[in-house]
């Protein structure tokens, strides 16, 4: 027997990153931020082993708090950010994104990528606002619906994985009443799911196949995975991960 949950963050570990995302991106969105103070405070939700944590410590001049509530991927975050020579803009912390543990901070920036799902959209959304300075940011990037005509194969199989997919204009308006202003969005590129995520992912997949050979809950876990990857593969036309930049009024 194994335990699913603790397979399924095996099989994210010695990832690059543990969901669709690229430096580019994380560079790009922050880029489009007006008017951040010089040195941000900032908290990365679901930073995961913290790809977009790194990236925002180098392009910002700001000190990061990293939270998962995982820990072996905040100790492989925390031996990258060493590496890098960043670990002093870092500071990771054990917790969950339902109940964040800061009662006297608030942040310039809160950023999660590939993340919100869990706690959902709108949810995030409010749950998280109190944590925002006046006029700070949110920025996520969250699975969407691209083109208004989904086939029904893929329809059904979002209905089974992710029934909170949304499209860009229905997010919108939750952002709006919400109360943030959304100060820009844009779609990850193809490449954002490919390189860091799918790819290595692939390898990942064939690596746990061998090791837990003859194991039948391992091996419905990798089909399901080998599944969604063929399903973007087939129907990337129609959703991506799309960033959402907001600012608390
Ligand atoms: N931001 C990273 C990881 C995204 S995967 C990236 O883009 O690569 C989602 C992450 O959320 C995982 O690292 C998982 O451990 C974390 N997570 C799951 N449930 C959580 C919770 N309740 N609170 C905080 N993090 C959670």
């Amino acid at each position: 027997m194994i335990m699913i949950s603790e397979f399924m963050y095996e099989l994210f570990s010695d990832m690059p990153r543990q969901g669709p995302g690229s430096n580019e991106c994380t560079r790009k969105a922050y880029k489009l931020l007006p008017n951040l103070p010089s040195r941000p405070n900032i908290l990365d939700v679901g930073c995961g082993s913290g790809m977009q944590t790194l990236e925002l410590a180098l392009i910002s001049e700001g000190q990061i708090t990293a939270l998962d509530n995982y820990q072996p991927y905040l100790d492989d975050l925390k031996r990258r950010a060493e590496a890098a020579g960043l670990n002093n803009r870092i500071k990771t912390v054990n917790g969950s994104m339902f109940n964040l543990p800061f009662t006297d901070v608030s942040f310039d920036l809160i950023w999660s990528e590939g993340a919100i799902y869990i706690i959902g959209f709108r949810n995030g959304l409010l749950e998280w606002k109190p944590l925002i300075n006046r006029g700070g940011y949110l920025v996520i990037s969250e699975l969407t619906w691209l083109n208004a005509d989904i086939p029904d194969e893929i329809s059904i199989y979002m209905k089974g994985e992710y029934p909170g997919i949304k499209t860009i204009a229905e997010n919108m308006e939750i952002i709006r009443q919400v109360g943030y202003e959304l100060v820009g969005n844009f779609t990850l590129p193809e490449s954002g799911w490919w390189d860091d995520f799918y790819k290595p992912l692939r390898t990942r997949i064939n690596l746990l196949g061998q090791k837990y050979t003859g194991n039948q809950e391992a091996s419905e876990v990798l089909d399901a995975s080998r599944q969604e990857i063929d399903m973007y593969k087939k129907y990337s036309p129609y959703y991506g991960y799309v960033f959402y930049l907001m600012q608390s009024k």
